[in-house]
């Protein structure tokens, strides 16, 4: 399988170059040639597969240049007991029609654990496959998950190291917790002042510094990033929609071959965009109910084809969903329109004028697979507490999103077909808010604990000790100190 860059088709590169770079140099997003086909045949003979098989066949599709047994052993080592589930992404019932897919069991109780559990080992495989010499620094932003993910999988892994900035007060109290009390040699955790629109920003502008790359390259390091851009990131997500799939089927709930819904909590639209590609390989799903919170941008881009980002920044009880630019949708929109040029207008128009329209081929194309829908927080509370009363379910905040955009579109079509709606968090992660939303309160420091006595469920035990943890990162930069704080640390 060739890869090559949504803003350029002509050089094409190999998975591992691909996963080892992250980024394509002209800006652009990797995007694989083609999409390997899965037939009712083979989707039959994962029916019976533990995660870990069905995550080795599907990633092997796409990884052609790794032996079946280089995947077996990545795919073993990523996904065991780390995980608290044996199931990996076990897949809930709440009734009949209706599945969530729980994303959470890994390290840090957040769905990034999927594919972050296994980045490393494609990225450490993908420098040997590549011949480079040099180490590899991962540079991420986090809107709170993707960078304590990032820095568990990354945690004194030989030739790496990892550099992790996220937006001061734009993540739970859980999260930076997480984060600042990381252990481990080669890794650096910072604070951004702004948003995760600014962190980003900031880390692109790195990623974009020629200068710099020279100057690390003559150190014998080059950067790379563990954000949803990455290839290797989306990959394993990918597994996980089929995986789903077979256990709906397993549950009895759902004829093979019949189509299943998927309700994704969305941001920088990397989990769902999985789904959609998982869709084109064959997987029978039917629509894509991409749910956002009060940033509801991409709502808007579904309903009008226009994407703009002037609009004001809300800090929701939501905090990976805070997002206003959504990376992902570059890979989207070049296999909506097949057209390079087309997407390096989008995105010029994007960073010169904060907004695109895109043409109506793409239009359509995007509502014809696509439905957006949005809430508030105080509507994201409100489906907590009736999540819990009705089904006994506890459900985080990002989740309760995604439950509500279900109901609503079901209210409006008056119709119910089958849906799994994907669970990207512990709802122990924003215990504060989930409990508050339960009409519980306690003590910021005492939530978790409150949550655990007011609905009979149990901490994750990666959360239990935080508070003992000491914190060893306390630094907080201005957006141009972003730069000059990586550098000092590579060097
Ligand atoms: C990252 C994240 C999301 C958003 O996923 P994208 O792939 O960025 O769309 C949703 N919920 C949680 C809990 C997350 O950590």
């Amino acid at each position: 399988m060739q890869y090559h860059s949504t803003r350029d088709s002509s050089r094409h590169i190999s998975a591992a170059r691909a996963i080892a770079d992250g980024l394509a140099p002209d800006g652009g997003l990797y995007v694989p040639s083609s999409f390997p086909q899965v037939g009712e045949q083979q989707l039959r003979a994962m029916l019976p597969m533990d995660y870990r098989a069905r995550a080795a066949y599907i990633m092997g599709l796409y990884l052609d240049e790794f032996s079946p047994e280089e995947i077996d052993a990545m795919t073993r080592a990523a996904y065991g007991d780390r995980f608290r589930d044996g199931r990996i992404a076990p897949l809930h019932m709440l009734c009949d029609d209706t599945a969530v897919l729980e994303l959470w069991h890994g390290p840090t109780c957040a769905f990034k654990d999927m594919a972050l559990q296994m980045l490393p080992h494609l990225l450490t495989a993908s420098l040997l496959k590549c011949g480079e010499t040099r180490d590899v620094c991962i540079l991420t932003a986090t809107s709170g998950d993707t960078g304590k993910a990032a820095l568990e999988g990354f945690c004194d892994v030989p030739r790496t190291r990892i550099v992790v900035f996220y937006p001061i007060d734009g993540v739970s109290r859980v999260q930076k917790l997480q984060m600042t009390t990381q252990l481990g040699g080669n890794v650096l955790v910072s604070g951004v002042k702004g948003n995760f629109d600014d962190a980003q920003t900031g880390v692109k502008a790195i990623f974009g510094n020629r200068e710099l790359a020279a100057r690390l390259d003559a150190k014998g390091v080059f950067l790379s990033s563990a954000n949803s851009m990455n290839w290797g990131r989306l990959l394993p997500q990918i597994a996980y929609y089929f995986s789903a799939y077979c256990d709906f089927v397993n549950a009895g709930k759902l004829r093979l071959g019949e189509k299943l819904d998927f309700c994704v909590p969305t941001g920088n639209f990397g989990n769902i965009l999985a789904g959609w590609i998982a869709g084109r390989m064959g997987l029978p799903a039917g629509r894509y109910l991409c749910a956002s919170n009060a940033n509801n941008v991409l709502t808007d881009f579904i309903r009008t084809g226009v994407y703009d980002r002037k609009r004001p920044f809300h800090t929701t009880i939501s905090p990976s969903m805070d997002i206003l630019i959504s990376s992902n949708l570059e890979r989207l929109l070049y296999f909506m329109s097949g057209s390079e040029e087309e997407v390096r207008g989008y995105m010029a128009s994007l960073s010169d004028s904060g907004s695109y329209t895109v043409n109506s081929r793409v239009r359509e194309g995007v509502r014809a697979d696509f439905e957006g829908g949005f809430c508030d927080d105080a509507e994201t509370k409100r489906t907590i507490a009736r999540c819990f009363r009705e089904y006994g379910y506890l459900a985080d905040p990002h989740t309760a999103v995604a439950l509500h955009v279900l109901e609503a579109s079901r209210e409006k079509s008056g119709e119910r077909r089958p849906c799994v709606v994907l669970s990207t968090a512990s709802p122990y992660k924003f215990a504060d808010d989930v409990l508050s939303a339960l009409g519980g309160t306690a003590r910021a420091e005492d939530a978790l604990p409150a949550l655990a006595a007011a609905t009979g469920t149990d901490i994750p035990a990666p959360l239990a000790d935080l508070r003992a943890r000491a914190v060893r990162f306390e630094g907080c930069v201005g957006k141009d100190e972003m730069l000059p704080l990586v550098e000092r640390y590579l060097s």
